[in-house]
């Protein structure tokens, strides 16, 4: 994904009007639940999300509507550029202590076959001291990859974040 004109870190652009902005202090707007037993989370800007928030049920899907239409249809801005969209998951913000500027800068770390693997069964996250987490999944191993060490059924994966990253480190200064 090519990210452009946002500030170096913890900034996303809206999904509804595709403004970018400061995810410090922005909270998840919406869910839309994922076929493979994931959501997806969008996190709109600090005047599509109060609007999301009072508008009633017509209101909110004409505002959820416009953001599917942004993202999966076009997904590019008007001039034809794809933005870094304020978008996580749930399994991703989780993995993050629910930190959306850490969920959108780190992702979730997972290799793809890891991430479908626990989507597809039930999982806990429990965060670790120093910025990591572990994940305790009951999925049974991927069908199409050996995995020699799931013996029992049962995987854990833990992802680690770079301990140099947290949400106090702006390269920018803090450049709103
Ligand atoms: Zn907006």
């Amino acid at each position: 994904m090519n990210h452009f004109q946002l500030p170096p870190y913890g900034h996303g652009f809206c999904p509804h009007c595709l403004t970018g902005f400061d995810l410090t202090d922005a909270e998840p707007t919406f869910a839309e639940r994922l076929p493979h037993n994931d959501q997806l989370i969008y996190v709109l800007c600090s005047v599509c999300h109060p609007k999301f928030k009072s508008g009633g049920d017509q209101g909110r899907k004409a505002i959820s509507d416009r953001c599917f239409i942004n993202v999966k249809l076009s997904g590019k801005c008007p001039d034809g550029r794809i933005p870094g969209w304020a978008l996580t998951s749930s399994l991703t913000l989780a993995l993050n202590d629910y930190d959306l500027v850490l969920a959108l800068e780190n992702g979730h770390g997972l290799t793809r076959e890891q991430y479908f693997s626990i989507c597809s069964g039930s999982y806990a996250v429990t965060a670790l001291p120093g910025g990591g987490a572990m994940i305790c999944s009951d999925s049974p191993a991927t069908p199409s990859r050996h995995q020699p060490h799931a013996t029992d059924g049962s995987t854990s994966h833990v992802s680690r974040k770079d301990a140099s990253t947290n949400k106090t480190h702006r390269p920018d200064g803090g450049q709103k």
